[in-house]
């Protein structure tokens, strides 16, 4: 093997282990910073940042997302079984990444306002297993939505713990037909659970966690005050 094959191999490998260690820095300032919102309770919640088109950097079960570090990060193939000490809920993360390659992203908060009218709205039988939001600035920071009058409908779904079961029928309902003008969200609900939110990487994920939050917040409220 000559040198320059050699320094093209070492080149390689430097650039993976970079890419694996700012993933596994992404998903550590994301848990701290929902753990400062609290909306983590617990040990609850699960992160995950895409390394490349094989691999995720994850969160492993039971750690507290405020104190993280680099030990309690996995580094999960998406085309093989979850390592040992993955989280109930990976098998989210892994089956988005797997069906939308423009998924950089995935964080998973059982934030208020998210887990509250999620389940009021499965509850009211006029919902169709999802919240609509109108009307409000905010539904701009979500990809792709440019006016506060668009209809953006994040999907609910009740809460299982089959979590296999749970990501085919979130795929699904992704990949079905939309109506013409509304908008899906970057992300969905689970039912008294609380909120997942993605983006192409980890700060667009970020922006539409703490949009959509604050968007169910507000639409919580108002529908509160006009009882
Ligand atoms: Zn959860």
């Amino acid at each position: 093997m000559t040198s320059n094959s050699l320094h093209a191999i070492e080149g390689q490998r430097d650039r993976a282990e970079a890419a694996v260690a700012a993933a596994t820095d992404a998903v550590i300032a994301a848990g701290r910073a929902a753990a400062g919102r609290h909306w983590v309770p617990a040990t609850s919640g699960n992160f995950s940042v895409r390394i490349d088109g094989g691999r995720a950097a994850m969160t492993r079960s039971g750690v507290d997302k405020g104190a993280l570090s680099a030990a309690d990060i996995l580094i999960q193939p998406l085309d093989a079984p979850l390592l040992p000490g993955s989280s109930a809920e990976a098998p989210l993360h892994v089956a988005l990444y797997r069906a939308d390659p423009a998924i950089g992203a995935i964080f998973h908060v059982h934030s208020p306002a998210a887990t509250v009218l999620s389940r009021l709205a499965l509850e009211d039988e006029s919902a169709e297993d999802a919240v609509r939001l109108e009307g409000w600035e905010l539904q701009k920071a979500l990809k792709g939505v440019r006016t506060h009058e668009a209809v953006v409908e994040v999907p609910v779904f009740a809460n299982d713990q089959d979590t296999v079961r749970l990501a085919a029928l979130v795929d699904a309902r992704f990949a079905a037909p939309r109506e013409a003008g509304l908008h899906i969200a970057p992300g969905y609900l689970l039912a008294g659970h609380g909120l997942y939110a993605f983006g192409a990487d980890a700060a667009e994920a970020w922006r539409h966690l703490e949009a959509l939050e604050t968007l169910l917040e507000q639409e919580r409220s108002y529908r509160r005050s006009r009882r």
